[in-house]
């Protein structure tokens, strides 16, 4: 399923349209600078990387740059721990934000100067209501709001005012700037917003110099003109802002960047909102803003996600202009599609059971050729070793099998990955359990895989791993987060944590073949049959603890359709 947009580059989304247009008639003289703006109060997640697909990406297609600009105005939420795991994972991803690093906190000066000037315009004042008042005279959309008794206050006071905010000689919710532009517009942004906020609160960069801090709305459209960004590439709710971030261009006479809006990604069975995931953290629902079931873009790297399946991933479900849920599948399909050509295989038992191969010598081994991926030959092949006893999966043997059951079972013949045919004679079981505990075997020593004289055909292949060789490890299974399609769409009251999956993790005790000693964390493997596998950083010493990436197939539909 290669989409279109991964095929064939010429095919272009709507910004990039826009932008192919501009450039034709040398708007900018042809330069295009996007940004990408994460504000630093949580870790980046899927969506981010969305957003990062696309403003490196249509910088990159038309020769032009991106910057990296923390959006960091907001010092209560905001923390340097955010700052460099931003950077860790963007640049992971394969993003080169060059030299082009900037905050919006180091423009807190010319924000300061901007907001002074249009004070100077009378296009702003200092007004003493308090927020409770503010809201409450802003109308609704349907009626217009009502002027505040300060809006009219002469341009002197209202510097010197704002002069005094800044200087602390006020108390936060005190006094507030606001831009006077319209009280009955239909935009409710456009009726005279607060630009500026009494914060008595140090900043992890400014440390105590600043009383005051600049809106989202008054910070991120002109530190995009500071840049002399060109494309202001944001997610569909800052459509209605749009009028506001103009209406500052051409009343500050700053460089008039463009604001372009797309659809946010939105997917299955899991949450995009860093408030929502700090809610996860905090609450202590996972191991942290890197567990494997997290989207952030540090728990799918811990879970075996490659930035290729990332950006793939990305790729296939395009830019639109309206908002959509996407299917959780899509992005499980992009990791499999990836590690397919590129993660070695390798025999790993998840629930293993003995079998006994009673006509093979009791002391007897000898180490078999395995190629380690038939999708790319110059990952090269390995020995692994065979001997009397081995594991195979307990779900690859009944005791009473159905016809179309393929795999082992008494009296039944299945091949050995790599090795021999086997035929089942017996088995034992747990008397007081009724598992099954022993299974015994005879191998055609004439089959041996590659050297098979016998031409005999089995219709099952099993993976297994030799008893004595065998190495011991962790498996920490993974399932979707959340048990509901949109844990988002909810009732009054209710929680979207109360759909958190209970069985969103389970650990097990399995055994892998010798030759994977010594990997090392992030190292990824298909265990033949089962999935694809990544060493997690929690192992240590020889104690491997291996995360599942994906299942070969999709099993959720079966499981859940
Ligand atoms: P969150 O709700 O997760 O906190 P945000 O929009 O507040 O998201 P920012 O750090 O402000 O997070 O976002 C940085 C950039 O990433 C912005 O341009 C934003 O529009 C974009 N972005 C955030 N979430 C998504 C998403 N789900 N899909 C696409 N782009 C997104
Ligand atoms: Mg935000």
């Amino acid at each position: 399923m290669e989409s279109e947009s991964v095929k064939n580059k010429e095919i272009l989304n709507f910004i990039e349209q826009i932008i192919g247009e501009d450039i034709r008639n040398h708007k900018n003289e042809g330069r295009v600078q996007t940004r990408f703006p994460p504000e630093p109060n949580g870790y980046l997640h899927i969506g981010h990387a969305k957003s990062m697909c696309l403003n490196f990406g249509v910088a990159e297609k038309f020769g032009g740059t991106c910057n990296l600009r923390f959006d960091d105005t907001n010092p209560e939420k905001e923390d340097v721990e955010y700052v460099d795991s931003i950077k860790e994972d963007i640049r992971w991803l394969g993003f080169d934000w060059g030299d082009r690093e900037f905050y919006a906190s180091d423009y807190f000066d010319r924000l300061y100067e901007f907001a002074v000037k249009l004070i100077q315009k009378g296009k702003a004042y200092v007004d003493d209501l308090s927020s409770d008042e503010i809201a409450a005279t802003k109308g609704t959309p349907t009626e217009p709001g009502k002027e505040s008794p300060y809006r009219n206050r002469p341009v002197e006071e209202n510097l010197q005012l704002f002069e005094l905010m800044k200087e602390g000689k006020f108390e936060e919710g005190d006094k507030a700037l606001r831009a006077k532009i319209d009280m009955a517009s239909p935009n409710m942004h456009m009726r005279d917003p607060v630009i500026y906020r009494i914060k008595k609160v140090p900043h992890h960069r400014t440390g105590n110099k600043w009383n005051i801090y600049p809106m989202y709305d008054f910070a991120h459209g002109q530190s995009d003109a500071i840049e002399q960004v060109t494309y202001s590439l944001c997610t569909l709710e800052f459509e209605s802002h749009r009028p506001l971030y103009d209406w500052l261009i051409e009343n500050l006479e700053i460089f008039p960047s463009r604001q372009i809006e797309f659809a946010r990604l939105n997917i299955t069975n899991t949450v995009l909102s860093k408030r929502k995931l700090l809610e996860l953290v905090n609450g202590g629902y996972v191991n942290g803003w890197d567990d494997p079931r997290m989207p952030t873009i540090s728990g799918l790297r811990r879970r075996g996600y490659t930035p290729a399946s990332i950006r793939n991933f990305a790729d296939r479900i395009g830019v639109a202009k309206r908002d959509g849920m996407i299917d959780v599948a899509l992005l499980e399909f992009s990791v499999r599609e990836d590690l397919n050509k590129t993660a070695n295989r390798i025999m790993g038992i998840l629930d293993p059971v003995k079998v006994v191969i009673t006509n093979y010598p009791e002391e007897g081994e000898e180490w078999l050729d395995a190629i380690n991926n038939p999708e790319n030959a110059a990952a090269g092949s390995r020995k692994i070793s065979f001997s009397r006893e081995i594991f195979i999966e307990r779900s690859d043997f009944m005791v009473d099998p159905p016809r179309k059951f393929f795999r082992l079972g008494p009296g039944r013949e299945v091949r050995l990955k790599h090795a021999y045919i086997i035929a089942c004679e017996d088995y034992k079981k747990d008397p007081a359990t009724g598992e099954v505990t022993e299974i015994y075997c005879k191998y055609d020593p004439d089959t041996r895989s590659g050297a098979d004289k016998t031409g005999k055909k089995v219709k099952g292949t099993l993976s297994w791993v030799s008893v004595k060789h065998a190495l011991p490890v962790e498996v920490r299974l993974y399932d979707r987060l959340f048990s509901r399609m949109d844990p988002l769409a909810l009732q009054e009251g209710d929680d979207f944590k109360n759909y958190i999956n209970p069985d969103s993790l389970k650990t097990i005790q399995s055994v892998v073949e010798p030759s994977v000693q010594g990997a090392k964390p992030g190292d990824r493997f298909q265990f033949l049959r089962q999935g694809y596998f990544c060493i997690d950083p929690d192992s240590s010493g020889g104690n491997l603890i291996f995360n599942r990436t994906a299942t070969l197939r999709d099993t959720w539909a079966k499981k859940h359709g």
